[in-house]
């Protein structure tokens, strides 16, 4: 079974997100979204609160579930038995970021294979990190999550 990790913070987990998922999926036969836990990060959301987005973004997709996990990537899908990672990428400060990343991952994961994803253009200037920006300023997030995220967060005023 063909098992890949797309593997990151999802605070909150936006379209550009579930676009690269949704682009994956034909290649492999099952998708963990796995958020991975950085004790000394501070996050928005809970990681209750991501993992329920995540759950409730692919409930109904059975190739697709979420996961987390702390400590290096390369363990998590060691554990799950994923051979792949799965990244997107924006623009080139991303592209020199995972680079590196894939080439550690690679050696450090006994041949973990990472598969990148250039972003649409319509997605590429979606971060998690500008959202939670626009969330802080009491802004409009429904053209970069879900929208029932979207409602969430301007009912329960984060
Ligand atoms: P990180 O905390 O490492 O930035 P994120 O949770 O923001 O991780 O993102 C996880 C993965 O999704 C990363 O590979 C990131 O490049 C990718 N990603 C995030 N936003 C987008 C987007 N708008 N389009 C394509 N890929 C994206």
């Amino acid at each position: 079974m063909k098992i890949a990790v797309l593997p990151g913070s999802f605070d909150p987990i936006t379209t550009g997100h579930i676009d690269i998922v949704r682009r994956a999926k034909p290649l492999f036969d099952k998708i963990v979204v796995a958020v991975g836990v950085n004790s000394q990060k501070k996050y928005l959301f809970s990681l209750e609160k991501r993992l329920e987005w995540i759950n409730e973004v692919f409930k109904d997709d059975d190739q697709v579930e979420a996961g987390f996990f702390e400590g290096l990537t390369v363990n998590y899908c060691k554990n799950i038995e994923a051979r792949f990672l799965i990244r997107g990428l924006r623009n080139a400060s991303d592209f020199d970021y995972e680079k590196t990343i894939s080439q550690l991952n690679h050696i450090i994961g006994d041949d973990l294979e990472t598969m990148f994803f250039i972003s649409q253009p319509e997605y590429s200037h979606i971060s998690s990190t500008i959202v939670r920006e626009i969330i802080k300023g009491n802004g409009d997030v429904s053209a970069f999550v879900p929208d029932f995220i979207a409602k969430e967060i301007t009912n329960n005023n984060y």
